[in-house]
């Protein structure tokens, strides 16, 4: 199925995996196959690649592959299919309104796709019901950025890690889930021995092996941790005093919060405490990464505050080596915030709730409709789905009855929705056989367009292999629904290159409300020029010299000043009791991306951990009876499942991990999302991934 003039002709593309947003070169093999390489003119990776980009030549086969569409199990013609989606959608907004409909969209679309359903569904169905499966990921990042910044902007680059002095990993194992980020650190060390780095987490994991301090820190204790550093700063004069003034507001108001907070609810030692204060107020160029045990969280928001306050309060923001970093799980979960594709978010940093922002977009978009306010939410949009609000349901390239928290609750509400449609890759995911209509979705090897990365970086994703039996890229299969709904000229796009420049230019008009995303430069791309495109950083202003933000300040507030937020401590909304007596942490492996739809078929991945498991510490599994790999029953308020127990002291006491990549096609009894309770942060909406209570029995006599 190579194009026989693409075949052994090297493509520059992008990995569809994590955040880092490696560039590789791909060759097709001119059998359907290809090879891989890291790209070493790409600025994230610089020809490196971790475990599972280098063996994506694995995972483009076609077996499992989608190859038609299907109405109720049966193959049935593009028309009939897309006839039947545009009908039904457009008999639930005609009956019930347009907030009885919704899209459940995902981080690995590219951003054409993305932009195109964002603008289907808030610009002419007139519902902000559109959300996805970054909300899992990275929405209290956003809502934090949000909060402080007034615009949701990563502040800094990569290059910060080779320029730091001290690097500290807030909730995040990056050697596992951003390993070219860890292989950059780990280099940076080498070259430079003083690079301190330290880790705070529960959970002793690879990443904690480079650092020169683990802290074991106590579920939900960030808040805890970042206030006794923010009081400390005060203590001892370590605020910069003048770039407060200049450009930061709030900062009594959070330093009171952060003087009120008990130090020791972190769960760490006042010895470990005081190592951590000391490091980090005693360095200059600091950056601080966080990742899911930040953002999964109830009080995820405000723990990205805490940590943006102490930043803020020193002036260590956008200035090489120093800045925090939040770095992004998916692929794309970067280009889907700026193309507002989330139920809280207009295009380009636009504000939902902003009437002049919505006025413009709409007047750009020519568009006869525009919800005022913020759509649901994942977790309440699968309960809307749950009680019958929504009618007619769109899931776009993810799979949501295995990675929704209470997922089996969430599989039930797909399967009793009145109409549900999914466009995937293939047919055999857990959602996908739920669906009364499947849409064949081309796949990462066979799709154009563009992606961000966690540093702002645009970079080319580009087919090299065509697409399989009758496959449609996404835009277009949205474009084809909009045109049968009553809206072609406005979704009538030839290409990818096409949706882009409309997408730049919309940027400018962002650019000219006062918000930080402005592509408009890019908005007069020819084609060829689009097919070239080179990696690229957003801002390209000489004012933002550098590629970073606000070392000036010059925030995208009302008054252009940041805010520092008063945060205080709320622990996870579930505890242990007598009968769900431990906290399951949950979270990814090395080699396995989500749920295993493409690294499920090398057999190579699946030999660093090939299934299900959870991690016991020693005395917990000697009271309850476990032996090293038997099986124990899991079981919260919500759902069970059978794992295979791997006795460890990298986990604290009364305090379990397992991993979320399994699926009921791959280990019907490892389904770990089925027993996370469905409990979010109130600013972000993101779910408490991290902070479940659940009861262990043994399965087998020890
Ligand atoms: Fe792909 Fe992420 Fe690995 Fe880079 S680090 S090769 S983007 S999975």
């Amino acid at each position: 199925r190579t194009d026989p003039a693409v075949a052994r002709t090297t493509v520059r593309t992008t990995c569809p995996y994590c955040g880092v947003g490696c560039g590789i070169r791909a060759t097709p093999t001119g059998d359907g196959g290809l090879t891989v390489a890291g790209d070493s003119d790409h600025p994230a990776n610089l020809g490196r690649l971790c475990s599972k980009g280098s063996a994506l030549a694995e995972t483009t086969d076609l077996e499992n592959r989608l190859l038609a569409p299907r109405i109720d199990g049966r193959e049935a013609g593009w028309d009939e299919a897309l006839d039947l989606v545009a009908e039904r959608f457009r008999e639930a907004i005609d009956r019930h309104g347009p907030d009885s409909v919704a899209f459940y969209v995902s981080g690995q679309l590219l951003t054409e796709d993305y932009y195109v359903a964002n603008k289907l569904m808030k610009g002419f169905i007139g519902s902000a019901n559109i959300d996805t499966n970054s909300r899992l990921c990275m929405a209290s990042s956003v809502a934090g950025h949000r909060r402080a910044f007034g615009t949701d902007t990563v502040p800094g680059l990569y290059e910060d890690l080779e320029q730091a002095e001290l690097i500290v990993l807030v909730g995040s194992n990056l050697a596992w889930c951003h390993p070219v980020l860890f292989q950059r650190i780990a280099a940076a060390r080498k070259a430079n021995p003083a690079l301190r780095i330290i880790n705070i987490d529960p959970r002793r994991t690879a990443t904690s092996d480079i650092a020169d301090l683990h802290l074991a820190i106590a579920p939900g204790g960030d808040v805890a941790l970042w206030n006794a550093l923010l009081a400390h700063l005060a203590d001892t004069g370590a605020v910069n005093d003048s770039y407060v003034a200049a450009h930061v507001g709030g900062f009594q108001a959070a330093l009171d919060a952060a003087r009120d907070t008990d130090p020791a609810l972190s769960g760490l030692s006042p010895e470990e405490i005081a190592e951590f204060l000391a490091l980090w107020s005693g360095t200059e160029k600091v950056v601080t990464i966080y990742s899911q045990g930040v953002n999964q969280s109830s009080a995820g928001t405000d723990k990205v505050n805490a940590i943006l306050n102490c930043h803020l309060a020193t002036g260590r923001i956008g200035r090489p080596g120093m800045g925090p970093f939040s770095v992004t799980g998916q692929p794309n979960a970067m280009g889907g915030r700026e193309v507002g594709g989330l139920a809280n978010m207009l295009a380009c940093h636009l504000d939902l709730e902003n009437a002049e922002h919505r006025a413009a977009v709409r007047a750009f978009w020519d568009a006869p409709a525009m919800p005022e306010a913020p759509g649901l939410k994942a977790v309440d949009m699968f309960r809307a789905v749950a009680d019958g609000r929504i009618k007619a349901l769109w899931i776009i390239c993810t799979n949501p009855a295995v990675s929704m928290p209470d997922a089996d609750a969430v599989r039930d509400a797909i399967a009793g929705c009145a109409f549900t449609v999914v466009s995937d890759i293939t047919g055999q995911t857990d959602t996908a056989r739920l669906a009364d209509v499947l849409l064949p979705a081309t796949g990462w090897a066979e799709k154009d367009g563009t992606v961000t990365n966690s540093e702002r970086c645009i970079s080319r994703q580009r087919g090299l292999l065509s697409a399989p039996g009758q496959a449609r890229h996404d835009w277009q299969i949205l474009a084809d629904v909009a045109a049968r709904m009553g809206w072609a000229q406005a979704f009538d796009y030839a290409s990818p290159a096409e949706i882009f420049r409309e997408y730049a230019a919309l940027s400018g008009i962002a650019g000219q409300l006062g918000r930080d995303f402005d592509i408009s430069a890019k908005a007069s791309l020819t084609d060829a020029e689009y097919e070239g495109l080179e990696p690229f950083h957003w801002p390209r202003t000489a004012s933002r010299s550098g590629g970073r933000f606000f070392a000036e300040g010059d925030f995208f507030t009302g008054d252009r000043r940041a805010q520092m937020l008063p945060v205080s401590h709320r622990p996870p909304q579930s505890r242990p009791d007598a009968e769900f007596p431990f906290v399951l942490n949950t979270g990814r492996v090395r080699d396995h991306w989500h749920t295993m739809t493409r690294t499920g078929k090398s057999p190579r991945l699946s030999q660093h951990i090939g299934e299900p498991f959870l991690e016991v510490h020693p005395e917990d599994a000697a009271r309850l009876g476990l032996a090293p790999a038997s099986v124990a029953e899991v079981t919260s308020r919500h759902g069970s499942a059978l794992l295979r127990v791997l006795i460890t002291d990298r986990v604290r006491k009364g305090e379990v991990f397992a991993p979320m990549h399994w699926t009921g096609e791959t280990a019907p009894s490892g389904r770990i999302d089925a027993l996370v309770a469905p409990q979010t942060d109130p600013v972000s909406g993101q779910p408490e991934s991290k902070a479940s209570v659940v009861a262990i029995r043994p399965m087998a006599p020890a």
